[in-house]
């Protein structure tokens, strides 16, 4: 068996690179051109006020994206209408109307990256009349459905064309600064980057792997990332991650990832506690001995290290903008494997707290490394903990791949902060309760706590197992619907999706505002 760790680098695919260009610039001929209409609008280039007719028959009613080539110059226009309201959250009205408009842009921007890639577009102009959000919402959703997965292809003989260059040439850009511009760039990286691991199958990526390539990332990006390996999770008395990694050829590691703004020595900054971000890096997850099923089960679960992804390309990401907020990553990582030595139904472990855990089914593993590293985030004194996790099926079962589950201890103001985020990127979040009953269903007879409660109420069971290792505000996002799709959606695209980047950059940077 080849070594994982002998592995050379995979080749990535980059995002699509984005220019502010001066309203005024002249567009080549040969350019291939998308015009934008302000929200309600229904303008059209001067070339194409011939097609109103045509034009208004096909997008007056829903708006949409329209093809009005006229060869050998490639055009389309995109025409956006009232989306309404009603988004089912608790956020003022007028922003939920805005959000659902961002997010219509968003998939129609998906769509357009459709059309493009059917004609082999390299380059695009971007022109009309849009709001500056609006066109970034576009874009958006452009750069983000343009990500492909080919690692595993044999080259073909046609190597694919793919969108590279955006061109923003528009009146509304007027309002656009290079500064929203780079952030989208260094956003669509990191999602790019989360989704490259998710995809990638435990037969490359094993957890000293993964913790190769996020080294390669901290350097790329900018941010410190240490890498404990089995002694030193050994030395921490680490129980949890220890006895799921039991039955694995591979060691666990356990990432410690950093992002520290430069600030002036003795200000008030310097002293901010830090946030510390939690993932679930559960590399390959058969479900140990408490073996999973293949067909809708095991063969996806390369992604329950969704989380981990999320929390390492965000901090990527974080230290790309310089947000000034002071993130800490946590990342236990292992597969979880059957074999003569792995745990078993009925042990009892020690989580690095000194709680003892009855273990009564091997595929509830994801608390158990994450419960180290929860009890490893109290010594940062921590201003807040989210941990993000592909932890239960039953998530799944309550609400689907729409959105992610979400509870914790946190004040009300941190988790509406929270689902206001998720409304904005549309990483939408439904809230759990964490009521004091709950906690009794994990009470066992031999040990301090069992690691299922039962049939009922299993994503909030698997938070409260979570809150006992908790002593800080903390956020529990369960995002075991979202983090992979066996369907293509939109700009989501089909698989890994990088769920939680985006969620957890538009919190962070309204919360340090
Ligand atoms: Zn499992």
């Amino acid at each position: 068996m080849m070594n994982p760790n002998q592995q050379p680098p995979r080749p990535r695919m980059s995002p699509p690179r984005v220019q502010l260009v001066a309203q005024d610039a002249h567009v080549p001929q040969d350019a291939a051109r998308v015009w934008l209409s302000r929200l309600g609008g229904t303008s059209l280039p001067a070339d194409q006020t011939a097609n109103r007719a045509y034009v208004e028959r096909r997008l007056s009613k829903k708006g949409g994206v329209l093809a009005v080539h006229q060869l050998p110059n490639l055009s389309w226009v995109v025409w956006q209408k009232e989306q309404g309201s009603d988004l089912g959250g608790r956020v003022a009205q007028n922003e939920h109307a805005r959000a659902k408009q961002m997010e219509a842009l968003r998939q129609m921007g998906g769509q357009l990256q459709k059309a493009l890639q059917a004609e082999e577009v390299e380059t695009l102009w971007l022109t009309g009349d849009a709001e500056a959000d609006e066109i970034l919402a576009l874009v958006e959703g452009l750069g983000l459905a343009a990500y492909r997965f080919r690692t595993y292809l044999k080259s073909p003989e046609k190597p694919p064309v793919d969108l590279t260059e955006i061109q923003i040439c528009s009146a509304g850009s007027a309002g656009l600064h290079q500064g929203a511009v780079d952030e989208l760039s260094a956003l669509w990286e990191a999602v790019y980057t989360a989704r490259d691991w998710v995809n990638e199958p435990n037969s490359y990526l094993s957890a000293p792997q993964f913790a190769k390539e996020v080294l390669r990332w901290s350097t790329q990006t900018g941010f410190h990332a240490e890498i404990f390996h089995k002694k030193q999770i050994e030395s921490l008395k680490m129980g949890g991650l220890l006895a799921v990694n039991k039955g694995s050829v591979q060691p666990p590691v356990f990432m410690v990832l950093e992002w520290k703004p430069e600030w002036p020595q003795g200000t008030k900054s310097d002293e901010q506690k830090p946030i510390v971000l939690v993932g679930k890096g559960v590399v390959y997850d058969t479900g140990g001995l408490s073996l999973k099923p293949t067909p809708g089960s095991m063969d996806s679960m390369k992604c329950d290290m969704a989380g981990a992804a999320a929390v390492a390309a965000t901090i990527g990401a974080a230290a790309r903008m310089r947000l000034p907020v002071h993130l800490i990553g946590l990342i236990p990582a292992t597969d979880n494997r059957p074999s003569g030595e792995a745990y078993a139904p009925g042990d009892v472990i020690t989580i690095s707290d000194g709680t003892t855990v009855e273990v009564l089914n091997t595929d509830a593993e994801g608390r158990l490394i994450l419960a180290d590293a929860l009890h490893y985030a109290k010594k940062y004194e921590p201003q807040l903990v989210v941990d993000l996790a592909t932890l239960t099926g039953s998530a799944v079962l309550a609400i689907g791949s729409q959105g992610a589950v979400v509870m914790g201890t946190a004040e009300d103001a941190t988790i509406d902060a929270f689902e206001q985020s998720g409304l904005a990127v549309h990483e939408r979040l439904a809230p759990f309760p964490l009521w004091d009953e709950y906690g009794e269903m994990l009470k066992s007879h031999i040990a301090d706590l069992k690691n299922i409660g039962g049939r009922e109420a299993g994503a909030i069971t698997a938070g409260k197992f979570l809150q006992h290792f908790t002593d800080y505000p903390w956020v529990h996002i369960d995002i075991a619907g979202p983090a992979f799709l066996d369907s293509e959606s939109s700009y989501r695209g089909k698989h890994g999706t990088g769920f939680g980047v985006r969620l957890l950059l538009h919190f962070l940077k309204r919360y340090t505002q």
